[in-house]
């Protein structure tokens, strides 16, 4: 490659710091507060489009909020001090895109470790711990790419009673979802849990369990 072919290349791909995207149409993430940017426009079952935090991955349908309304979102799906998230930085949330099997209908706040890090932060409180979760995860997996097949999303979890899912808009077009949900639910399992091991060993799982744990302060060891 000549040095001119490498300046073209750069000139496509342009560094600009984080910051110099905050403005009206880039509001703070919830969580960080740094600029978020648009990652899937507006579609049936989501309150609006959906921006992303570059720093954190929090992922936001609508309009943001602050951080106090995505803690409530994530006590929401919290079982005392301890929650599984769908993983918006996991592997499956990257190949899925716009057929994601987090987006359900009704998701406003898609969580990775790292925002809910800095949003339990805001309460005093640290992640003691987050797993990859296998089952939720290969489910997620399993379900983002049966939602290349059909219609609607989450059509298959829906039915199990693990997700909120977003209909097709035509009665004929629910009909054969139903179906190709059966028919390639297998061959597409078989598929998606090599992929997500693969996933959970770089470090991308679809799903995680965290734990909570106030902050203990810890004087010990403190110099002065
Ligand atoms: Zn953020």
């Amino acid at each position: 490659m000549t040095a001119e072919q490498g300046i073209g290349r750069a000139r496509h791909t342009p560094v600009v710091p984080l910051e110099a995207g905050a403005g009206p149409g880039n509001p703070p993430c919830p969580a960080c507060g740094e600029p978020l940017f648009g990652w899937i426009d507006d579609r049936p079952g989501l309150a609006g489009p959906v921006s992303r935090c570059e720093s954190c991955g929090l992922g936001v349908v609508g309009e943001p909020g602050g951080a106090e309304e995505a803690l409530r979102a994530l006590d929401r799906i919290a079982a005392g001090q301890a929650a599984t998230i769908a993983n918006r930085g996991g592997f499956s949330a990257w190949i899925g895109g716009a057929g994601w099997s987090g987006l359900e209908g009704g998701a406003q706040y898609l969580f990775t470790t790292e925002a809910v890090r800095r949003l339990v932060a805001h309460r005093d409180q640290v992640v003691a711990s987050a797993r990859w979760s296998p089952g939720a995860g290969i489910a997620a997996m399993w379900q983002t790419i049966l939602n290349g097949f059909t219609f609607g999303r989450n059509v298959a979890l829906g039915a199990l009673g693990r997700s909120t899912p977003v209909p097709a808009e035509k009665p004929w077009q629910r009909k054969l979802d139903g179906l190709i949900s059966v028919v390639v639910a297998l061959p597409v399992l078989l598929a998606a849990v090599p992929l997500e091991l693969i996933a959970a060993a770089l470090r991308r799982g679809g799903a995680i369990s965290l734990r909570f744990e106030l902050l203990q302060l810890k004087r010990k060891g403190a110099s002065r």
